[in-house]
Order: structure tokens, then sequence, then C-alpha cells
């Protein structure tokens, strides 16, 4: 997915053609460099110790080879693959991903975790599964009961590992590998690599192949000059904040890159709906098409182009002023490809990249590597964006005034005048420009986000107890904000309560008022984010009109609150 020099293509790691299309129908292009170097030394059956970390597509690098090795005509029902997770988020996210990409090959895959009901949990695993991915804690506890059946496990992967002992899960990882078959594939991928891993990694790993990808290095002059900035954004946030900092930065020319195709085609379709001229380039276009788009580009007939690296190789834009990276780039050589298409002989260019909150530590991997600092802003507000278009249309007023011929409209003043004051003919004037000119307003405020540094990361397990995967609710209801971390799947929508922080409501409120009214059980009702003046909940797609029905006859804090849908759709991969 990432621009780099080597053109390696899925095709050329040789998977089984189950794989290749579920890749191909995700949109993605190509792997990506940790993917490039771990999947040919996984297939052969090699142990591996990989330095990476979330963004860069280390899951799909370690889960292809699992489901390439999974024997589909002679099926047992005891897993085969293990995945160790330090947190249950990441074991639903994992387990999701592991299920995408093997769902042509009917990969039976189960996350468990602490706080889900472990009568669910052995249910599923005397039906049979393929795949378990665990939290430490949960999988000691499944192995002491022996519910757990391990003598088929041919392939281990530790994720995040270092994650996982500061969570305090060494010894669950020492007694979970000495359980295993000693005849088996050990994977270890870690974001850092301190002593204690490497320790980790001689005592259960055999001859690993080790991966790191390396640095680009950049001659001091050859940097381009470039402003880096970057935003915080939650995932179902991020047309609309992109659409803010377009708005803000207005660009002559600017290149969006996203990870798939399947990004590409939505976002330029929001984007459109938006009032942009975005034209979409990816591979999936035949060569008329992609010509097509870029002499739209060239004469300046659209001023967005969406892009994946795989098609923006090559292209030469010479009016570019910012690069835009949809999501953080899965390398530091990414990234320092992408902004080098702005910035060149001697002008100024921006570059812009959304991370998403869990994204941060590769955003600062980003700036280590490449010595540059990325100032992280804040997205513009709903005020900031009515001053910038006030700003606009005053720029636009003050051209018309210098520069055109307006005699001719003297008269239609001239017969206002007799009716109304001259000031109120003057100002109904500038309320019509200013609506054709800026478009339609936001109302929907993006939740500011805090951003972690990874130092302050050790400080977690006393937050989350010494077991991090215990108890499901705790994080909804400490914090609201921690959206992402409960949802509820792909056939979800999420309304808007126009009622928040600035009205005390609290998490249980929004619960207890849907499920009151409903009849929903609060375990449908996924990530609750609570902004200063309205709320987002997480909802079963199919229940969201009852929903709204419903609480046109009820209250939340005394006071009426009607949902509705979201404005802006969500993207799911
Ligand atoms: P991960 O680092 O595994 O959490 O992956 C980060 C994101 O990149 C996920 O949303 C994946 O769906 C996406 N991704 C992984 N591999 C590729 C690829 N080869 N092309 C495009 N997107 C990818």
């Amino acid at each position: 997915m990432d621009e780099s020099t080597d053109n390696t293509t899925f095709a050329d790691l040789a998977l089984r053609p189950e794989l290749v299309e579920a890749l191909s129908s995700l949109g993605y292009e190509e792997p990506t460099p940790i993917q490039r170097e771990s999947i040919p030394p996984l297939i052969a059956g090699q142990d591996l110790l990989g330095q990476a970390a979330t963004g860069t597509g280390k899951t799909a690098a370690f889960a292809l080879p699992m489901l390439e090795h999974l024997d589909a005509d002679n099926r047992s029902k005891n897993p085969t693959g293990l995945i160790l997770v330090p947190t249950r988020e990441l074991a639903m996210q994992v387990s999701e991903a592991v299920h995408k990409y093997g769902r042509g090959l009917g990969a039976r895959v189960l996350p468990i975790y602490g706080g889900q009901p472990i009568g669910r949990q052995l249910q599923a695993l005397s039906r049979g599964v393929d795949v378990v991915v665990a939290t430490p804690g949960r999988a000691v506890d499944h192995i002491k009961r022996g519910t757990i059946p391990l003598k088929n496990i041919a392939m281990v992967v530790l994720d995040e590992a270092d994650e996982m002992l500061d969570m305090g899960f060494a010894e669950d990882l020492d007694a979970i590998l000495g359980a295993l078959p000693t005849e088996r594939q050990t994977v270890l991928f870690s974001a850092t690599m301190p002593k204690r891993i490497e320790s980790l990694a001689r005592r259960h790993l055999s001859n690993p192949t080790t991966i790191r990808i390396e640095a680009p290095v950049v001659a001091k002059g050859d940097a381009p000059k470039v402003r880096q900035l970057a935003f915080m954004v939650p995932r179902s946030h991020k047309p609309a904040a992109l659409g803010r900092i377009l708005d803000v930065e207005s660009p002559a020319a600017a290149i969006v890159f996203c990870r798939t195709r399947l990004e590409v085609d939505q976002l330029t379709e929001t984007l459109n709906g938006r009032g942009y001229r975005a034209e979409a380039l990816h591979g999936g276009m035949n060569q008329e098409g992609r010509d097509r788009v870029m002499a739209r580009v060239r004469s300046g007939n659209a001023d967005l182009l969406i892009a994946t690296d795989v098609a923006a190789r090559g292209l030469d834009i010479d009016l570019l002023t910012h690069v835009v990276n949809y999501d953080v780039p899965s390398a530091p050589e990414s990234y320092v490809h992408r902004i080098g298409r702005v910035g060149r002989a001697g002008r100024e260019g921006v570059a812009i990249t959304l991370a998403e909150p869990r994204e941060h530590r590769l955003l600062e991997n980003i700036q280590r590597v490449t010595g540059d600092k990325i100032a992280i802003e804040k997205v513009p507000t709903i005020s900031d964006l009515r001053n910038r278009r006030m700003e606009l249309t005053l720029g636009t007023l003050r051209e018309t005034l210098l520069d055109d011929d307006l005699d001719r409209y003297r008269t239609i003043v001239e017969s206002l005048t007799d009716e109304f004051d001259l000031f109120d003919v003057a100002l109904a004037a500038v309320k019509l420009t200013h609506e054709a000119t800026t478009g339609a307003e936001d109302e929907v405020e993006i939740p500011e986000v805090e951003v972690r540094r990874s130092k302050d990361r050790k400080n977690d397990r006393g937050d989350r107890g010494d077991r991090g995967d215990r108890g499901e609710r705790g994080d909804r209801d400490k914090k609201g904000k921690k959206g992402k971390d409960r949802s509820i799947g792909v056939d979800s929508t999420r309304l808007y309560f126009p009622i928040g922080r600035s009205a005390q409501v609290r998490p249980g409120d929004l619960v207890g008022a849907i499920t009151g009214e409903t009849g929903l059980a609060g375990k449908q009702i996924g990530s609750i984010e609570i902004a200063d003046k309205f709320s987002l909940v997480e909802v079963p797609e199919k229940s969201a009109d009852d929903i709204i029905r419903a609480m046109k006859k009820t209250t939340i804090k005394g006071r009426k609150v009607v949902p509705r849908r979201e404005r802006f759709q969500r993207f799911e991969r």
C-alpha cells in the first residue's frame, strides 16, 4: 500500500487464491513493507521476530501465513493458530481482521478475553475453531480449566509483545508458551525491542528471522521545505475533519492518500457530496480512466486527487501544494516519499496527516526516523470554520468591489432603497454571496482527542488493574470518549443526540433511555462518545429508526431529546 522502491505484489507472495481474492475485495493493492518481508519466511515455516507498530499492516503479515497453512479439507475441532494480544479491544480487532482475510477459506476465528461470559467461549470452542485470538489472562484461565485444546497449535503469535510485558503478562506468556507443542512456529511482533523482549524471544523463538523496516536516508540538503501537521481524529469523524481542514487550508491542488481502493472511492464520493471537485485514482481503473482523471487535475478542473500509493506512483503534478495522509503511512519511508511531492524547487508545501488515536505511536516513529517535527494541531472547530468562511466572503466582496464593473446592478439597488435601508440591502447581498460561495454549514462538533505519548503508556497498568483484560464495561463508563473500543460491528450506525456533557449527561443515561423505551439490550449498544453539546451512540442499523421514534416519547435529564442519524458516513474496512 505504500510507496517504496520494492514492487513486490501479493501475487509474488504466492498466497492461495482464496486469500488473494479476499485482499483484492478489500481493495488492498500491494503488500506493506512489513508484509513483504514477513510473509515469505513465515510461509516457509520459520520463526520471526519483527519490530512493527499498529498501522503498519502487521496483522495481515502474520494472519495471512497462518491462514495459508490452514488445512481446508482436513479440519479438526482443535485450533491450529493462537494469537496473543494485550487488550480485549485488540482481540476483537485482530479477530475481525483474521475473519475478513479468511472468509473464502471458511476460517473459524474466536476472540477470547476477560469480561466476556466464559460459557459463550466454551460453546464456540466445543463447536470447533481454527484460530483463537486471546488476551493472556483469559488464555491462562482456559488452559488451567483444560478447555482450550492446544495439541494442534502449529503457529503462535505474540502481538504487541512490549505492551503485554508492560501490562504484567510476562509470567502468563511463559506459562502459555510452555504449554504449547514444541514443534510449532513462533512469531513475536513488538513496537519496541527492549532487553526484556529480546530475552523473551531468546527463550521461546528458535533461530528467528528478524525484521525491522529500515529508516530512509535523506540527505540534509535534499529535504523538501514542508510544513508538517497532524490531526488526531477518531475514524468516524475523519471525512468531516478532512473537509474542515481543507476549508481552512484552501489548497490550490492537493493529493489525498488512502490505504485501499474502497477507501479512495468512498472518500471521493463524500468529498464530492461536500462540494469539492475530487477525482479518484486507483489501481482498479484502466489506463484510459486514469488519463482522463489526470487531464482534469492538470487542467485545474479538479482540486483534489484521492489516490492509493500504487496509482500515484510516478505521477508528477506541478502545482501540488498539499499532501494529505488520510491514514498514517505504514512506514516512515512511505511518509517521506509522499511528502516529497510538495515543497519542491524552493516552494513551500504542506503535509497533513490524519491519525487515529491508536496510531499515535506510528507518528512518533516517523518523527524519530525523519528527525522532523510534526505539529499536532486541533481540528478546526465550527466557529473557526465560520470565521474562515466569513473571511472568504469578505475577500470575494473586496475583489468584486475593486475589479468588477458593477454599474449594471445600480438600478436594482436604487429600486430597493426606495423601500429599504441601504445598509440592509448590502446585508442581504452579503448573505447571498456568503451562502453561494461557502456552502452548507457543519453542525456536528468533532470531539477532541487526548494525545498519549509512548512514555505515558507505562502508567496504563495502574489505570487498568494488573490484568488488562478484566472488566467489560469499565472503559465505556469511565470515559465516554473511548468510542471505538466497544464497536458492535459493521451493521451498526451512529445516532446523534443533541445533548452532551454540558447537560451532565452520562453514558448510563443514554443507554437507560434507549433500553427502557425500546426493549433493546444494553449489550446491543456500542460505543458512546459524549462531547460538550451532543453525544454519538452506536446502535444496530436495523434498530435505528425504532430508537428515533421511541425517543420522541421520553426525556433524558428532563429534556426531550430526539436523535437523528449521524450526518457523515463512517468508513469501515
Ligand atoms: P494493522 O497495522 O495490522 O493494524 O493494519 C493497519 C490498517 O492497514 C488496517 O486497517 C488494515 O486493514 C490496513 N492494511 C493492512 N495491509 C494493507 C495493505 N496491504 N493495503 C492496504 N491496507 C492495508
